[in-house]
């Protein structure tokens, strides 16, 4: 390949649980090297036209997106959508429906959180999203700031997983209705982080069969919180189930967990990128055959 553009399609704003406004997310993007960068909220697309307005002079292209949560097999798993119209009512419903949820979730992780003798959790949660989405993100920040744990990670740990105080079953979009939605507004359904749902082959290869077969596109091979092992063992699941291969960093903002935005490792040789047909692709890496033809 002679030409390979700088990538990073999973990334978030203050308009979920980033720290950074879009305008400020696309500048750091661009000063760290991204060329194609993907504003992925959780659940919104509040975020994305600041982010256009903001990619204009910066020689940076953004990519509508976002990170749509899902229920399945009883855990949460973050499907993230690319090239999405975010004008496309059908996806717009079901992530109303989504925040919804999250609303009354944020009520109930304060009461529980009250019954183990922390008040005010949901309003400082609250307060610290401001005009963003309210996330579990958000809870965890108040925790720490209130002193009952001394960093984010810790404050998940004991508060805000299964089997902890502050937390609350319930019920996200299903796989389908997620690819779906994206699929409805012309996108293309990734599955995030496949390596941190910890599940037992079995159950990944189920998920990787459902997501293929509800009309899913990609697997994030290359991603913050993967090691070099599990980027070339998702490469080779992506080529198996005739998937394409994303990368982003998951990026939350300077402070947070996992990594700078700045250019991701390579994928893995042999993996078809999910951007391998965008129109903006260079064209050593457009016009590439379907994943089908390849395998066979
Ligand atoms: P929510 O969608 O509100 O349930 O919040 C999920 C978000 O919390 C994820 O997108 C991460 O940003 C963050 N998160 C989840 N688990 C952890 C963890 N163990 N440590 C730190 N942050 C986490
Ligand atoms: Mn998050
Ligand atoms: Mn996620
Ligand atoms: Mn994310």
């Amino acid at each position: 390949m002679t030409e390979i553009r700088v990538y990073d399609l999973h990334t978030h704003s203050s308009y979920s649980d980033g720290q950074l406004p879009p305008a400020e997310l696309v500048a750091r993007a661009a000063a760290s090297g991204v060329e194609v960068l993907a504003l992925t909220d959780h659940d919104t697309t509040a975020g994305l036209g600041e982010a256009r307005a903001a990619a204009g002079a910066r020689g940076i292209e953004v990519v509508d997106g976002v990170e749509i949560s899902v229920t399945w097999g009883g855990r949460t798993v973050h499907i993230v959508g690319l090239q999405i119209d975010p004008a496309q009512p059908e996806l717009q419903q079901g992530l109303a429906r989504l925040r919804e949820f999250r609303e009354w979730r944020a009520d109930e992780i304060g009461r529980r959180l009250c019954k183990a003798g922390i008040e005010g959790a949901t309003e400082g949660a609250r307060r610290l999203a401001r005009q963003g989405l309210v996330s579990r993100t958000h809870f965890a920040q108040f925790l720490v700031a209130a002193g009952y744990a001394p960093d984010v990670r810790r404050v998940f740990k004991r508060f805000l997983v299964h089997g902890k105080p502050g937390h609350v079953p319930g019920q996200w979009a299903t796989l389908a209705d997620a690819v779906r939605w994206i699929r409805a507004a012309g996108g293309q359904a990734v599955i995030a982080h496949p390596a941190r749902y910890r599940l037992t082959s079995t159950h990944l290869h189920k998920l990787l069969g459902e997501f293929r077969d509800a009309g899913g596109a990609g697997l994030e091979v290359v991603c913050g919180s993967h090691s070099r092992d599990d980027a070339l063992r998702f490469a080779h699941l992506a080529g198996r189930f005739g998937l394409l291969a994303s990368a982003g960093s998951d990026y939350h903002g300077p402070e947070n967990y996992y990594m700078d935005l700045g250019p991701l490792p390579p994928l893995p040789e042999g993996c078809l990128p999910v951007w391998r047909s965008w129109p903006t692709a260079p064209p050593s890496e457009a016009g590439l055959p379907e994943v089908a033809s390849v395998l066979g």
